[in-house]
């Protein structure tokens, strides 16, 4: 009997999960399974792309190799993109000019970097000037770390979390780097008023410039790069990049005529309007949301999996609660919910510690966590994140959530979960490392744990440390 055809459009991370996925629940073999990716590589880690930019190769980032598509039975088809498809005729054509019959077919088009209307930005032809980059893909990195050289001016346009890991990454090049955002606090979507101030400091600190409220109006330079205009003022810089959010990609489902709004319209089995047609990842609106950190994106490959194998009938997407930590070295920085106390009830719980550089903000409503801020000091963060998700009660004493660094005790938070990306809680961890996992990628190939965003990998080194059975003949500090 031939098996359905099931083919994924894009080749990112949510493509490598729902693989992974889909494999778990035997679904490799239920379908005849093809990959179309427009970049050339197989799926990496987008996450880790500061690592391409410090001289790594795309292989240290890849989350799948191409044997691995042949190995498990996947047919991968790289570095061709999906240019048509239609429902009715349940065939896509691609950029090499191929036909494609598919039963059933998922979006995972993720997002692109939004480019700014800005002046003298783009060559005639639409591309970037000499000297201007996003951030986005490995190609991208890629470019800048061949344009980019010790001593040169740079601007990165945007001071969200991207922007700062752009500007440290290049600040680390030996750039001198000047960040330049447009509002007034910097990860304005994360961090409230005050604790903006304690991140503009740090980042200062790294010897990062930053200059917000600053609209920026063109780009100098003939044929190449030469600054920024921002409207009467100006920057000189050899380099920018532009960091500027992201836009769901969406153009393919538009011309396919599947349903979109901002981002590709699903419902709570990540299926489009369309029969046998989902969409999942960045490129997906879910209950009006566009995600865009990997977390939920894991959450909703999961029951695309479920779905599309039956392995779980009643499964169903019901939304994320987002959690986001800036993977910048010497600036911790968490945030999760809300970041303000806006109804009336609504209870704010802060922290100021001038002196070390510290800030730390709870939202409280109707006695449960439902926002925080870290600055400076993030270890309180996977306890935190535990009382966020669960919403169990918060003690009398808020303080003792903060202080401790550790959940409370009733709400599983005596177990805190250390990988949020992946959900690996502590006493997992602590079994694998008694059962000989000594380094990070064994515990890691164990667990998953650390092979997302990759923030608690110091947390694990931690454990391992402190944990980890004393080799015979060794000294266990
Ligand atoms: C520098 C950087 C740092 C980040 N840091 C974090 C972090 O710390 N924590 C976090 O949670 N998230 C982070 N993110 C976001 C995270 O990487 C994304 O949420 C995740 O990659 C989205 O996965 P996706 O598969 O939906 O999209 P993508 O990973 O973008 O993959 C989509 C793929 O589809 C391909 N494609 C698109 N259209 C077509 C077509 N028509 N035909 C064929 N292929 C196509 C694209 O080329 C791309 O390869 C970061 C992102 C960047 C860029």
């Amino acid at each position: 009997m031939t098996r359905p055809a099931l083919a994924i459009i894009g080749n990112g991370m949510a493509t490598a999960r729902l693989l992974d996925e889909l494999a778990s629940r035997g679904g490799l073999g239920t379908f005849t399974i093809t990959v179309f990716g427009e970049e050339p590589h197989g799926a990496y880690n987008r996450i880790l792309l500061n690592r391409v930019l410090m001289g790594g190769g795309v292989e240290e980032i890849t989350l799948k190799p191409t044997s691995w598509y042949a190995e498990k039975g996947v047919r991968f088809v790289p570095g061709v993109a999906v240019t048509r498809l239609s429902h009715a005729a349940q065939r896509l054509w691609t950029s090499d000019g191929k036909e494609h019959f598919f039963d059933t077919a998922v979006f995972a088009t993720g997002s692109t970097a939004r480019v700014p209307q800005v002046e003298g930005l783009k060559r005639p032809d639409g591309t970037l000037k000499r000297g201007a980059f996003v951030y986005r893909t490995a190609s991208d990195v890629q470019h800048m770390r061949t344009h980019a050289r010790p001593g040169m001016r740079a601007a990165v346009v945007g001071g969200g979390l991207l922007g700062l890991e752009a500007a440290k990454g290049l600040a680390d090049l030996g750039l001198s780097v000047t960040v330049v955002h447009l509002f007034d606090v910097l990860m304005n979507r994360q961090v409230d008023r005050v604790g903006g101030q304690f991140l503009r400091r740090a980042i200062e600190k790294l010897g990062i410039t930053v200059r917000t409220s600053v609209s920026t109006k063109a780009v100098l330079g003939e044929k190449r790069v030469e600054g920024l205009d921002f409207g009467g003022e100006t920057l000189p810089a050899e380099m920018v990049v532009f960091s500027s959010g992201i836009k769901p990609r969406v153009e393919l489902a538009y011309e396919s005529d599947v349903p979109v709004n901002a981002g590709i319209l699903v419902n709570d089995q990540l299926q489009t309007q369309l029969k046998k047609i989902y969409a999942v990842g960045e490129c997906a609106e879910h209950d009006r949301i566009v995600y865009g950190t990997v977390q939920p994106i894991y959450e909703q490959c999961k029951v695309l999996a479920d779905v599309l194998t039956g392995t779980n009938p009643d499964a169903a997407y019901r939304g994320s609660k987002v959690y986001t930590k800036l993977k910048v070295a010497g600036v911790e920085v968490a945030s999760m919910g809300r970041i303000e106390a806006d109804q009336t009830d609504d209870e704010a719980v802060q922290i100021i510690e001038e002196h070390r550089g510290v800030y730390r903000k709870l939202v409280i409503r109707d006695n449960r966590l439902v926002g925080a801020v870290l600055v400076g000091d993030s270890s309180a963060a996977a306890g935190l994140v535990q009382l966020f998700d669960d919403g169990s009660p918060l003690p009398a004493n808020r303080l003792d959530v903060l202080a401790s660094g550790e959940a409370i005790p009733g709400s599983g938070g005596n177990d805190p979960e250390v990988c949020n990306c992946h959900h690996v809680r502590t006493s997992t961890l602590l079994g694998e490392i008694r059962n000989g996992c000594d380094t990070i990628p064994k515990l890691s190939a164990r667990t998953q744990a650390g092979t997302g965003c990759g923030s608690c990998r110091g947390q694990l080194a931690n454990l391992i440390l402190k944990n980890a059975p004393a080799v015979a003949g060794s000294r266990k500090g």
